[in-house]
């Protein structure tokens, strides 16, 4: 026999068992699978190693005792075969929800051979012990439940291939590949001891692609990071087990940062971390982003209790080289099984509901996640219905008619967009407006409706409906970018609309001193578009400011009718024709009654807009009501 293999394999194990046991661990299935194979590839070394050699010398021995050594080799020779398999279809299962079926029905090999093995002294077939080790008849079992359990991996691996990444699929085909030839290295050279050192690879495959602790860590230390936070949710959130999660943010983090310098907070940040990682050595750390802290615990830890413990420490400061950094939190407490909500979601409403805590007023405020869910919830619904519409096209614009205050008649539209979530309900559009300029959505938007409303210019015989012009919201963001006056011009000219037909709404409170937003408007105005000041006494009026700028149109917010309506004061009609003497037409809105027509006619309104004239309505009815 040759151990030159077995020796270095065994140390090189040793360093990686040394260097996996003294780090923090995530509690999670792949780590207790991968630790099941090293203690279970360990002892089949051993005992492989020590049969071996008493095998040599067998007249020395008693033969209960070779018979003992070598029943433990094989038993555990399987048993290390069918973990490897285990592994596999653990990463898969963090992946896929169900488990497979091969995961179910591939005990059915090993289990067998391990009761053979067992029963080796009684029937011999897997081998005898009479003048030293003899191989039975079914030796070759040995090798058969080598190979088989690769084989089914690499099948499971296969028909989980869509759901795995590059990396995965190459690590795991490599692991399979490893163990298989480690087995063919073995028929091959059956008088060396070469299979433990293919189990050693196979074993480095896993440990560098999988679970190399540092993966999972904080960069500073002591706890883990984001990756491994979502991982051990995850596998609660699958597995139905109890977890309780304690985030907490660190008050104006990013502001603090600013102040102290980046070397100050990091020194503080390795400080929280390490007394996290020490007093809580029950409960898994987690260090997420900017200051954004969770402790995570399987066995109900009380999380009142817990963040009053927290925040009595943060009462204290935190020391640095340089001097003492003082930190208020703010925290959000959530049970994870009594809110049964995918660990995805989970993570993002922690997340956003901790940086909503951030810039709290008080410190140690505190919320449950449970309440936040459905408001967080809600608003992903509406980022994801948004996203889906702005790709396919499929936001609506419904019209609502602006009536011309002399002759009654409908001469013109206000275009409003209109968003369905999966079940066909109608979205506020205060919703899902403010988000889309937040997250930058906002000027697809705008161009998806102008788009749409060209279209429709493009598509009917304006003349014949009588409208002669449609009025389109601007957003301010939608200034942000500078080319918006080539992007408008080139949409109208794609449908071949006039400028005329196109009147650019955009709201007085985004009338801020902005010098950008000043130069588009002039540059869209000079490009033929008009400009109606959308919400007219909704924010701070300045007449001069609005002189500035090349409006055409005022709409009176429809507040301010509202309040005009119901208590008449000199204010509103001398505005009006303050308006009309630098050439302003005016339009009303909000114009729910007959009386609110009448009085805004009486003070010299041009246009009037409001529920009592039509709803906002979709195009083809809008056609309808105007044929
Ligand atoms: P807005 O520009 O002030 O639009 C008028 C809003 O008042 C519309 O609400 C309209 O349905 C509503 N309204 C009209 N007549 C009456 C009435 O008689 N009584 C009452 N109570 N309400 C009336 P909507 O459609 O919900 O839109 C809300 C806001 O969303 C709009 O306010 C506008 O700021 C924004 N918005 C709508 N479409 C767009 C768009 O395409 N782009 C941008 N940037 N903003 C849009
Ligand atoms: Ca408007
Ligand atoms: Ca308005």
């Amino acid at each position: 026999m040759n151990y030159s293999f077995i020796i270095p394999s065994m140390l090189v194990l040793l360093v990686i068992m040394g260097y996996y046991f003294f780090r923090p661990r995530l509690p999670i299935r792949l780590n207790r699978a991968f630790l099941a194979i090293l203690v279970i590839d360990i002892c089949t070394e051993l005992f492989e190693c020590i049969s071996f050699r008493l095998n040599e010398t067998w007249p020395e021995h008693a033969p209960a005792l070779l018979w003992a050594l070598n029943i433990l080799f094989f038993v555990f020779a399987f048993i290390r075969s069918y973990m490897f398999f285990v592994f596999t279809v653990s990463v898969l299962d963090s992946h896929v929800l169900l488990r497979s079926r091969l995961h179910v029905l591939a005990p059915i090999v090993y289990i067998p051979c391990v009761l053979i093995a067992l029963t080796a002294p009684l029937n011999g077939w897997l081998f005898r012990i009479s003048d030293g080790f003899r191989a039975g008849s079914l030796y070759w079992l040995l090798y058969a439940c080598g190979c088989a359990y690769p084989l089914f991996a690499a099948i499971a691996v296969l028909r989980h291939l869509h759901e795995l990444s590059p990396h995965q699929i190459i690590s795991l085909t490599a692991l399979q590949a490893v163990l298989i030839l480690g087995n063919i290295a073995r028929i091959l050279f059956p008088t060396y001891v070469v299979m433990n050192t293919f189990c050693l690879m196979a074993i480095i495959v896993i440990f560098i692609s999988f679970l190399n602790p540092d993966l999972f860590l904080s960069e500073r230390g002591y706890v883990y990071n984001l990756p491994a936070f979502h991982a051990l949710l995850e596998e609660c959130y699958r597995r139905k087990r109890s977890c309780r999660v304690l985030g907490f943010t660190i008050q104006n983090y990013n502001e603090h940062r600013e102040l102290f310098g980046g070397k100050q907070m990091d020194a503080a940040l390795i400080g929280i971390n390490r007394w996290l990682c020490e007093t809580f050595p029950q409960l898994s750390g987690f260090y997420l982003r900017s200051g954004c802290y969770a402790l995570v615990g399987h066995n109900k830890p009380d999380l009142e209790a817990l963040q009053q413990q927290v925040s009595a420490r943060f009462a204290d400061p935190w020391k640095t080289e340089v001097g003492e950094l003082r930190l208020s939190l703010s925290f959000v407490k959530a049970d994870m099984l009594q809110m049964d909500c995918p660990s995805d979601r989970l993570v993002n409403t922690l997340m956003i509901s901790l940086d909503e805590l951030n810039h709290a007023s008080e410190p140690d405020t505190s919320r449950y996640l449970k309440e936040s869910i459905a408001a967080i919830s809600q608003k992903l619904d509406i980022r994801r219905c948004l996203e889906g519409a702005l790709n396919n096209d499929g936001l609506e614009v419904f019209l609502q008619p602006l009536v011309d205050c002399l002759t009654g008649k409908r001469v013109a539209a206000e275009a409003l967009v209109r968003l369905r979530d999966e079940r066909g309900r109608l979205i506020r559009p205060d919703l899902f407006i403010s988000m889309a300029e937040q997250e930058g959505y906002i000027v697809r938007l705008g161009e998806q409706v102008l788009s749409k409303v060209c279209r429709f210019i493009r598509d009917h015989d304006m003349k014949a409906l009588g409208i002669r012009w449609i009025n389109v919201n601007l957003s301010p963001v939608q200034f942000m970018s500078r080319d918006i006056p080539e992007r408008f011009s080139a949409i109208l000219k794609q449908y071949g609309v006039d400028q005329e037909m196109i009147h650019l709404e955009i709201t007085e409170q985004s009338m801020i001193d902005f010098s950008l937003l000043h130069d588009q408007i002039t540059d869209l105005h000079d490009n033929g578009f008009q400009f109606a000041l959308d919400d007219y006494g909704s924010g701070y009026s300045n007449l001069s400011r609005v002189r500035q700028y090349p409006f055409s149109n005022i709409k009176i917010d429809m507040e301010v009718v509202r309040n005009y309506c119901r208590d008449r004061d000199v204010l509103l009609p001398a505005l009006i024709q303050g308006f009309k003497q630098m050439n302003l037409s005016i339009t009303a809105e909000g114009i729910e009654t007959e009386e609110m027509a009448g009085a805004m006619k009486d003070i010299c309104c041009d246009y009037l807009q409001g529920y009592y004239f039509s709803r906002p309505v979709p195009m083809d009815e809008f056609v309808k009501m105007c044929a």
